[in-house]
Formats: structure tokens, sequence, C-alpha cells
């Protein structure tokens, strides 16, 4: 059995506030930056300990948040594998490209809920500056669902989703059959109730061992095809940018309609808007 696990950093629990997720010279002091970091390997090696003791032979951790440089490569536990550095396909780096093998399930941890969720914990979907919402085929799918189209095209399916209380909702919606760890409960943007991260490890180990246990009732996230991917932007000017992308069209003010022939298609061309949108600078 081959566990891929992508991680995350908002959806860790004692995160709550967008500084312990970044830094940058004039920005959020790097101190708290470094103890997400120890948070973010923390509950990654609660779920590659689980994985194997329900059977594994392989884990593949994926670094998934923002520079995808977080995890130290010596904290994790040395039975894993960690895919580090600069990422074509970013949060699913390590799926459906030669030679990766295939893989029975994905795990996906300190994950959050989507862009304009009312109290999910720093809720966004790939972008905080730019996106507003994302849609596949008139659904809104936050990063959870947009990842889990992807891997779901390469016959992988998402056995746990582990992030606060919002998340869970909505993965309960798009991903029903995926075992939700809850680890602290939204509050707000920037607030949350947290479990300690010893209580957040046990949560995740016992949630991993429960959906690896039940791997035959997992089923893949597919699209009706073809797959109409929408995006509403912040601004207009990131519409406009989005729109150079061959096939797509200005569908309003603020928004672009792409349509794909597949679920990796699908995420390909969301993937291609979002970082035209980037390009606008603003
Ligand atoms: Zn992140």
């Amino acid at each position: 059995m081959r566990i891929y696990i992508s991680v995350d950093m908002e959806g860790l629990a004692g995160v709550a506030h967008p500084h312990q997720v970044t830094f940058g010279p004039n920005g959020p002091d790097r101190a708290d930056y470094d103890r997400s970091r120890a948070l973010m390997a923390g509950e990654a090696n609660a779920a590659i300990a689980a994985a194997f003791d329900a059977g594994a032979d392989e884990v593949v951790v994926n670094d998934s948040h923002w520079s995808m440089r977080n995890l130290r490569a010596e904290d994790l536990d040395p039975r894993a594998r960690l895919i580090v550095g600069d990422k074509p396909l970013s949060m699913t780096q390590g799926i459906g490209e030669a030679g990766d093998g295939a893989f029975d399930a994905a795990c996906f941890i300190g994950y959050h809920a989507g862009a304009g969720h009312p109290t999910g914990v720093i809720a966004h979907t790939y972008s905080s500056a730019t996106i507003m919402e994302v849609r596949v085929n008139g659904v809104p799918h936050n990063e959870a669902g947009l990842n889990a189209m992807r891997v779901g095209h390469h016959g992988v399916p998402v056995a746990l989703v582990a992030g606060d209380d919002a998340l869970a909702g909505e993965v309960e919606l798009l991903l029903p059959w995926a075992e939700r760890v809850v680890v602290k409960r939204a509050l707000g943007y920037s607030l949350a109730e947290s479990l300690s991260p010893e209580a957040a490890r046990q949560a995740i180990g016992e949630g991993v061992q429960r959906a690896l246990d039940r791997l035959d009732e997992l089923r893949l996230l597919e699209p009706a095809l073809p797959a109409v991917v929408e995006v509403d932007f912040r601004f207009p000017a990131h519409a406009a940018f989005a729109a150079v992308l061959p096939g797509a069209e200005r569908s309003g003010p603020r928004s672009v309609r792409i349509e794909a022939e597949d679920g990796e298609a699908a995420f390909r061309r969301f993937l291609a808007l979002h970082r035209m949108a980037a390009a606008s600078g603003l």
C-alpha cells in the first residue's frame, strides 16, 4: 500500500492567525512561523506513523503550503519520503507524473475552508489576494475539492482531511466518503478554539487508521464532463489577465469560465487561471 500525504499549514492545531503561517522582512515575525513548521511536522508524522501501522509500504509527503519549503526534512519520520521544492503542480505534486507509481489513497493534513467561508480559519482558495470563489460545474470547490479532483483523475481517492470544523462541513459535501478530523473549532478568520498539538496528533492517527481500514469504501472525485471551471476574482484586472489563457472566456466583470475534458485538465486550467491572475501584480 502506498499513501500520499499533502500537508498545508493553516489548518493545523495551534494555528489561527495568518502571521503564524508566513513571514517577511517587513511582515510577521519568523519565530511564530518556525513554531508552525514544527506543528506541521508533528501532524504529518502522526499520519505517517498511522499509515505504516495500517500496513503502508511507502508514504510520500508533499509540503503543500506557501513556498512549499516549510517542512524540515530532519523533522519528518525517516520512513517517509518528502517532496520539497518548486512545484509546477503545487499541492498535488507527486501524483500522476511519470515514475510516481500508483497511490492507494491520499490524506490532506492542515487544510482549511474555501474562500468566503464565514468563519473558517484563514479560509481561502489557493490565493487570499486574488480569488473569491472557485466553482466546478457550478459547485464551490475548496482546495481539498480541487486537489481531490486531480488525484481522483489518477485513480487516487481522498481517505482523510484534517483541519477545522468549517473545512469538515465543506468536505462532508464534496468528499462524503473521506474521514474528517477536526483539530480546532473555527471562531473566525484569525480565531480558533484548538485542540492541543498532542490531542490533534492522536485524532489524526486514529482517523488515518479508520480510513485505511475501509479503503474499499473510498470513492474518486470525478466531475461530470466536460467540466466547467469558473473563478470569481477579487478585481476585474485579475479576470482580464486570467482570460488570456486560450479557451477561457470572461463570464462577468470579475469572472472567468473555461471548459475541461477531464479532472486533470480542469485542475490544470484552474491553476493556470490562478497564476495568470497573479501576474497582474495586484
Ligand atoms: Zn497554506
